[in-house]
């Protein structure tokens, strides 16, 4: 018997057992025109927020137009810095990309810059996670050939 290398929260891609059917890949998100640009930099490892260039609101999801005053919007690099605004602990989900990960934390957080995102929280215990906890985005997993996903993990 050996020691699982995966622990719960961690959420790292699961290894093959002998027999088995390989494990299936988290679903992926579908890149459209207004969000692609923030799929592929989660990709390569950044995260990404639209800033309003003529208000300097920033936004997340992704739109064509500021939502306060449909000026026009480019990309910056968000810091990483969130708070977690809210979070449940998932202990029962049997499809195949997440039921050997459970428990495992869905926790929207609260990025520095403003938007509110969804997210998994990892690098801790699921019992942990605390609302206005501090973390930052540690983790980028390439889930397509156009997209990543940007998880969290408590800060310091
Ligand atoms: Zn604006």
């Amino acid at each position: 018997m050996t020691e699982p290398t995966v622990r719960p929260g961690d959420m790292h891609p699961l290894p093959e057992v002998p027999g088995e059917r390989p494990p299936k890949p988290r679903p992926a998100p579908l890149p459209d025109p207004e969000s692609a640009e923030y799929w592929a930099a989660a990709r390569d490892g950044r995260l990404l927020v639209q800033r309003c260039e003529a208000c300097g609101h920033h936004q997340l999801y992704p739109r064509a137009v500021c939502v306060v005053c449909h000026g026009p919007v480019s990309w910056i690099e968000a810091s990483g810095r969130a708070t977690v605004y809210s979070f449940t602990v998932i202990r029962q989900n049997h499809s195949r990309p997440f039921r050997d990960w459970m428990p495992y934390v869905v926790a929207l957080v609260d990025l520095e810059e403003g938007p509110r995102i969804m997210t998994n929280i990892v690098g801790c215990d699921p019992e942990d996670v605390r609302v206005d906890m501090p973390v930052r985005a540690a983790r980028f997993d390439r889930v397509s050939d156009e997209a990543g996903l940007v998880l969290f993990a408590p800060e310091g």
